[in-house]
Order: C-alpha cells, then structure tokens, then sequence
C-alpha cells in the first residue's frame, strides 16, 4: 500500500533529528513548525517513490536539507530543499506550495525545477561541449541573479546525487560526472564555497578518471583523518615557535584534495614522489618583518629543500 518500512521510516526520523539538530546551531528560532510541516508534506508526496538505492526517495531531499543546513541557511531554503522535488515528481503544484508555505517557498521550488529541466534539455539537444558549457553558465547565472538560494539548493542536490552515483548506469555516471566538473563545480568556486566544490570535484574524478582516481587513494593510503591529524601536529608545533619568537600569526593547514593533486600530477606531468605539496601550512602575519621573521622560525625547525 505504498507504505514506508519501519527500518526505512527509523532512518528518515534519524535524518530530520539530525537536521533539527544543525539547525537549533546555528538558527536564533527553536520554532521550526514550519519546517515540520514541509518534512511532512514532502515525505508524504513521495512515499511510494524509491531511489535505485532500494531507499525511499525521500531520503534524497532530506540529505539535501542537511547539506544546506550544514552552511547554516535560513529557514526558507532549508524548506524548499526539502519540497524541491515535489513539482517535478510528484502531484503537488506550485500554486500547491504557495498557499501552504507561501511566496518564497513556492518561488524558490520553481526555480529549482527549472533549473533541472532545462539541464535535461541541454543534454537530450546533443550541444556540444563548449555550447553547453557557455549556455548553462548564462542560464545558470541568470537564475543566479534572481536568488542565489536557488543555485545553492541545486549545488546542494547535485553533491548528494554524485555521493550516490554508483547506482546509476555507467552511462549515466559519466554524463553527471562531467557535466558536475565542467558546470556544477566552478560555480560552487565562484560562489566560494569550497567545501562543496572540492568534493564535487573529487568524486567527478572517481568516475571519470576511475585508474587514477584509485592510483592516487592507493598511493595517499593513509586515511583522511590520519592525515588530518599529522596537519594538526605540525600546526601545534609550528605555532609554538612562532609565538616563542614573540610573533603575531594566524596559523592553519590544509591537506590537498585528490582532485588538487591529480590536476597538479597532470599539469606538470609528475609523479606523486614529485609532488611536495600533499600538506600545506599557512601563516599569516600583520607585516613584511614579521613574515621573514616566521621564515626564519620556520628554517630553523625545517631543512629547506634548494630551489623550492
Ligand atoms: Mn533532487
């Protein structure tokens, strides 16, 4: 009867708690009925809907929800996201979400539903490459202009269906792939949220150049998180000494992304055993002294390497 399996229903109840949760953070109202009332509603549309995953379909907007709730975003985006699918999909309208959760909800769910379709037009027209890439980016940008919101839930939608691309036709998952590293990824660059964009990145990467993607995770075998806390360890010590020498700095490390290293590998045609810069430490000093005075701090702890 198109019911939602228990085991199914524990999981969608795990992920709005968790998406409550990200929102009470940051969010200066507890009153999130309104939210409430969209998870309901959009649950309820799609509930005989299911992913390839075998997963309720539901699933997907609500992961879409937590991403952007995760850049702390307001209420209105946060319920859209979870209503973006249910104009295309299901038999709700717009006019449906209008009077409901009002204008801006209702706006902010259409453009998003264009925006999808008229990606779909562009692929089933067969442009090429460079017409493709020049006609998305001036719709996109002009969908841009009128809410920045709608491209955000759209970046939002499109990380987490490249998170769960291994279920599509291999087909499929080299069509997203690339339109995701030529269209999708620079406007999350331009728009700066990096976060988004280096992982749309990477996992463009894993299916569109599968033999180096997994050369570059064999070689860099140590985990993220392993290699997050060597960057922190020489964070710690290099702040010491710099604050010892009297300096004033904001220090951090970053460790590079496989798509970074990959490009880099390419770029200057060189080996892994050639790339120097898997870790990156930054500092930032208020002045031209102070900088060669934390190169000094910096020469002393490390053995420079001639050239570089
Ligand atoms: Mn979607």
């Amino acid at each position: 009867n198109g019911d939602i399996p228990m085991r199914d229903k524990n999981e969608l109840t795990r992920l709005y708690s968790k998406l409550i949760k990200i929102m009470k953070s940051y969010h200066p109202s507890s009153d999130f009925t309104m939210i409430n009332q969209a998870y309901e509603v959009a649950k309820e549309a799609h509930k005989e809907q299911y992913r390839k995953s075998g997963e309720p379909f539901f699933i997907h907007p609500l992961h879409v929800a937590i991403i952007l709730a995760e850049l702390k975003l307001d209420k209105e985006t946060i319920m859209a996201a979870l209503l973006h699918d249910v104009v295309e999909d299901t038999e709700l309208t717009r006019e449906d979400l209008e009077r409901e959760f009002g204008h801006e909800v209702a706006f902010l769910v259409d453009g998003v539903t264009k925006l999808t379709n008229f990606s779909v037009e562009i692929s089933e027209a067969g442009l090429s490459k460079e017409e493709l890439k020049l006609e998305s980016f001036r719709k996109l940008i002009m969908a841009m202009s009128n809410d920045i919101r709608v491209i955000l839930i759209k970046l939002a939608d499109r990380l987490h269906n490249m998170r769960t691309l291994k279920y599509k036709s291999p087909e499929s998952q080299q069509r997203i792939a690339r339109e995701t590293m030529e269209i999708y990824s620079p406007i999350a660059q331009r728009l700066g949220i990096s976060k988004i964009k280096v992982e749309l990145d990477d996992l463009s990467l894993k299916y569109l150049e599968p033999e180096a993607y997994y050369d570059l995770v064999d070689k860099i075998a140590v985990r993220k998180s392993v290699r997050e806390k060597y960057i922190q360890n020489i964070v710690d010590e290099v702040s010491e000494h710099i604050v010892n020498a009297g300096i004033k700095a904001q220090i951090d490390g970053r460790v590079k992304h496989f798509f970074s290293i990959y490009k880099k590998m390419k770029n200057q045609n060189k080996t892994i055993d050639q790339i120097y810069d898997l870790f990156a430490v930054r500092i930032i000093v208020d002045t031209v002294k102070d900088c060669y005075a934390a190169l000094g701090v910096i020469h002393e702890m490390y053995k420079p390497i001639p050239g570089r």
